[in-house]
């Protein structure tokens, strides 16, 4: 088949997420044919040092026999049987005790699903039979934070603070609130320190329970890294501030480690790194490392013994999904933890990920168009902006990050625009040498980019 062939049938076939409908129908659609290691390649051949692990999610890097191998296996021994009506499979026991041995905070049962939303949405739908179950029916609402992304679901959705996500969708459905978002590089006050600033999100988090009623306040949900919201590092002292705030209202935690679990931050979970202590943990991605799509809750020992000792009153837990704790996908999880433990990725994601850190950094910190580099371990964005000084981005409607994602297309980088800022998350294999290569192309498709908006009359230099 013709490359033309593909590019046809795709748009006239599929629907794509998250994509302007008119603008694939004129473009076409980029079709990737293969991967390795943390490189994949088009159908012209063309290769990408895949900077994004595809979304967030490819760790353990492309191609890896040990995950071919347990796959087949498992299909071989059982494609599939169902966990419904105390049903059960091997490799889903084994997976959830592991995850239970590696689990940040005192977590007690596994539940699976097979998409960062689905598991969300399950989070909410825990938070809501807990207090059902305890006598507390009007504790349902959920407090998330702007700029989050917690998936595409209705309940999902409605935590996701993310204006695109809500228009024209109807949502977020009634119960679901938003906070600030913790980045101290454009919400820091003149003059106001870093830890000043995680003070007065606490209290902007404790203001909003105490005026909804810490009696109707249910959970609250946040990414330890925000990831699609533009990579946020949160300020010194947050979630030990936001934290004792939840305490005291008797308000749970749910730590969304879909991007942050598995490694990327250099501890094998966010949680690990900034001390949350969560009562309910949502992993996906990096569990399988996207091979086979999978996710999971990680239900605390305190909602576990509410709802086993409610058990009897409550019937049947009437909640799950044909494909919860499905065989292949959980072996496929237990063949990618593996080569998370034996390669130490995690470890690597430490040392590479502050190499990478420091490189960016040295390279972009002081460069006309970027107003701040940040990130940690194997996360990180680069920001641009109109005025360093003013720190001022530029217009939505010019597209400055989504041009220099399209120009690094040309440089053979794959990077996420995330509106003004690019994020790289690559694959926790990536070595020092390839961290260089990274840097060596982003600054490339920079130069051409900052060229461009000059001679167009965009943007001049200061
Ligand atoms: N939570 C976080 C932090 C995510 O980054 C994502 C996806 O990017 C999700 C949840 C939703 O996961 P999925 O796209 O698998 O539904």
């Amino acid at each position: 088949m013709s490359e033309r062939d593909l590019e046809e049938i795709d748009r006239s076939s599929l629907l794509h997420p998250f994509t302007s409908i008119g603008g694939h129908l004129e473009r076409g659609p980029l079709v990737m044919a293969e991967g390795h290691g943390i490189r994949v390649r088009d159908r012209d051949g063309r290769e990408y040092l895949d900077a994004m692990a595809g979304l967030w999610c490819v760790n353990i890097g492309y191609g890896r026999e040990e995950l071919a191998r347990a796959i087949a296996a498992q299909v071989r021994r059982l494609a599939f049987y169902h966990s419904f009506a105390s049903m059960g499979n091997e490799p889903s026991a084994r997976l959830a005790e592991r995850l239970l041995r590696i689990a940040p905070g005192n977590m007690s049962r596994v539940f699976f699903a097979n998409s960062g939303s689905e598991a969300n949405d399950t989070q909410v739908k825990l938070v809501r039979y807990y207090n059902n179950l305890r006598g507390k029916p009007a504790k349902k609402k959920v407090i998330a934070r702007r700029r989050a992304y917690h998936g595409v679901t209705l309940g999902a959705a409605s935590m996701t603070g993310l204006p695109a996500v809500h228009a024209s969708f109807d949502l977020p459905l009634p119960g679901f609130l938003h906070t600030s978002a913790p980045h101290y590089w454009s919400q820091g006050r003149e003059g106001e320190s870093e830890r000043a600033f995680a003070e007065r999100l606490a209290a902007e988090l404790d203001e909003c329970i105490r005026a909804e009623g810490a009696e109707t306040v249910a959970a609250f949900i946040a990414e330890p890294v925000m990831g699609a919201g533009g990579v946020l590092v949160p300020p010194e002292g947050y979630f030990e501030g936001v934290q004792e705030v939840l305490r005291e209202h008797d308000v749970l935690f749910i730590a969304d480690e879909v991007i942050c679990g598995f490694g990327r931050l250099g501890e094998m979970f966010g949680s690990d790194v900034y001390g949350i202590e969560p009562d309910l943990v949502t992993v996906a991605k990096g569990l399988t490392s996207g091979y086979v799509p999978m996710s999971a809750c990680l239900v605390g020992e305190r909602i576990f013994e509410v709802l086993c000792e409610h058990s009897d009153e409550a019937g049947p837990f009437a909640h799950g999904f044909t494909y919860t704790g499905h065989p292949v996908a959980a072996a496929a999880a237990l063949a990618n933890l593996d080569v998370i433990e034996h390669e130490d990725l995690v470890g690597n994601a430490r040392s590479v990920g502050a190499y990478l850190q420091m490189c960016l950094r040295d390279a972009f910190s002081d460069h006309p168009l970027v107003g701040e580099v940040r990130g940690l371990g194997l996360m990180a964005a680069v920001e641009l902006v109109e005025d360093r000084a003013e720190r001022r981005g530029f217009a939505p409607d010019l597209r400055v990050g989504a041009r220099l994602a399209e120009q690094l297309l040309d440089e053979g980088l794959l990077c996420r625009p995330l509106g003004n800022a690019l994020a790289f998350s690559p694959p926790l294999v990536i070595t020092e040498a390839e961290v260089e290569e990274l840097v060596e192309r982003f600054r490339r498709g920079l130069e051409k980019l900052a060229h461009t908006l000059i001679v167009e009359g965009t943007w001049k230099p200061v």
